[in-house]
């Protein structure tokens, strides 16, 4: 049946408009609402039988909470709650959205109105539609949906509040609470659905780990080097580590102590750190096998930065590029490779040299692959401690260094060390 047809059926079995029902249908159709459970959604809307055998909802403990049922009623303690706003219609829309707990178990709610709780209360949510997401249930609280104070207090095993540690934070998390340190921000301009918009983008670390920052909704208390609680943030996962996403909702408060960054990057086999997906700070050793082609003295487009070739941009075509210096080198410590990518600095390093110099040296060879050339005499073969960002996507397996150097490891340790591995 398509939409129309429904809405039809709808319309004439509830005697209302039918481009009322179609529009109210085609909103929760587009939220992955099933098109019978929005059917009996808007029926009981319009005060029909919703035609489905649940429509009297039960008291439920959340373990019992499935998505076949239509409908539940629980009483839970309100874990987290996060603010966000959604395009609804073509309107902005403020939804809330967190975790409810009891004794027996834990779920996620979506509240489409604005009810009166609190992280920490303990209510009855009467009337809660249940819905599928990601193969768990979940709660929507909408017009139909009642909350009331508990009588007593909801116990539950599960942590009660935002606040967590960097390193515990996982793609999906809302309502959270991080006390951090700014390590960078930069202003960066988006495409964004209201056209061109300002947003801050940097790292914040915690004494537990480092994780990348957006702030949609540019706050002028974050700025590099302050140290701030951040409330109400969201967590998603960017090139295969979670992003930290503070909003207009966010509060963005200076905190009276120095929050200090961790101080070594957790150490991995290359295998393993693939393995994994992505890792915003990470430390790899291995030996460095190839340099890439693409590495030296090379030109970048002046509006994109990509790596030009021939003169042409893969963007924005014919460009006048800008000389700049990049490493691409492959790591490989027996367990599995990365491309290890070195900036300007780090190159330099490497080189030995500025860009002028490596542009002198092109010139007086006539070739400028005599710069690649002389990195590779001096890096190929020896053996690399690289503490990064890595990313593995359809580009392959990238860490982006941070840190490049020889590594002194004394063989025996290392012995040692790998014989644990080994052992683990
Ligand atoms: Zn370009």
């Amino acid at each position: 049946m398509q939409l129309d047809d429904h809405a039809e059926e709808l319309a004439s079995d509830l005697g209302v408009d039918k481009a009322e029902v179609k529009a109210d249908l085609e909103s929760l159709l587009e939220y992955n609402v099933p098109v019978e459970e929005a059917k009996a959604s808007i029926r009981r809307n319009h005060g029909g039988d919703s035609g489905s055998s649940s429509s009297a909802p039960t008291a439920k403990s959340l373990a019992d909470v499935s998505p076949d049922d239509g409908s539940v009623t629980a009483t839970v303690r309100v874990l987290t709650k996060g603010t966000r706003s959604i395009r609804y219609q073509g309107e902005d829309q403020v939804i809330r959205e967190g975790e409810f707990a009891d004794e027996t178990g834990i779920i996620s709610y979506t509240a489409w109105e604005e009810f009166d709780f609190e992280p920490g209360d303990s209510v009855t949510v009467g009337n809660a539609n249940v819905r599928e997401w990601e193969g768990r249930p979940e709660l929507n609280l909408g017009t139909n949906t009642t909350v009331a104070a508990a009588t007593e207090t909801v116990e539950t095993p599960y942590e009660v509040g935002g606040d967590r540690d960097l390193i515990d934070l996982e793609p999906g998390d809302r309502g959270r609470a991080v006390e951090v340190r700014v390590q960078e921000l930069d202003d960066r301009t988006i495409d964004g659905r209201d056209g061109e918009t300002e947003i801050l983008s940097g790292v914040v670390a915690d004494e537990t780990a480092r994780l990348p920052l957006t702030d949609w909704d540019p706050h002028p208390e974050l700025e590099a080097g302050a140290s701030v609680r951040l409330e109400d943030v969201y967590v998603r996962e960017y090139r295969g580590v979670p992003q930290v996403n503070v909003t207009e909702f966010s509060t963005v408060r200076p905190l009276d102590r120095e929050v200090s960054d961790p101080e070594t990057a957790p150490r991995m086999r290359v295998g393993e750190a693939v393995d994994t997906g992505g890792l915003f700070d990470v430390e790899l050793v291995g030996n460095v096998i190839e340099v890439r082609d693409g590495s030296g003295l090379i030109e970048r487009c002046p509006d994109c930065g990509r790596v030009v070739q021939n003169g042409q941009c893969r963007a924005h075509g014919d460009v006048d590029g800008e000389d700049d210096l990049r490493v691409k080198a492959i790591l490989d410590d027996g367990t599995g490779t990365v491309t290890t990518v070195l900036d300007t600095d780090l190159t330099s390093e490497v080189y030995g040299g500025d860009i002028e110099d490596a542009k002198e040296e092109a010139r007086d060879a006539m070739d400028k692959e005599v710069v690649a050339d002389a990195i590779r005499e001096r890096i190929v073969g020896r053996e690399f401690r690289v503490r990064g960002s890595l990313s593995v996507d359809e580009y392959g397996a990238n860490l982006d260094a941070e840190t490049f150097e020889e590594s002194g490891d004394d063989p025996a340790d290392r012995a040692s060390e790998l014989l644990a591995g080994v052992a683990r």
